[in-house]
């Protein structure tokens, strides 16, 4: 499992989700529905990625 960060674009409610890696691209036909608005006009917030990439390891 893997924890995702989304963003509601129409009420700007950030959730997380934790779902299997093998879900993840599912998301782009079926994003997840907002739990505050229960809109599905979400999107993925990566923030996590560019950071710390281990290149001198
Ligand atoms: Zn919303």
């Amino acid at each position: 499992m893997a924890v995702y960060e989304f963003e509601c674009r129409t009420c700007g409610e950030r959730f997380e989700l934790s779902m299997p890696i093998s879900q993840h691209d599912r998301l782009k036909d079926d994003p997840p529905e907002c739990p505050k608005c229960k809109g599905k006009q979400t999107h993925q917030v990566v923030s996590m990625f560019s950071c710390k990439a281990p290149s001198a390891y």
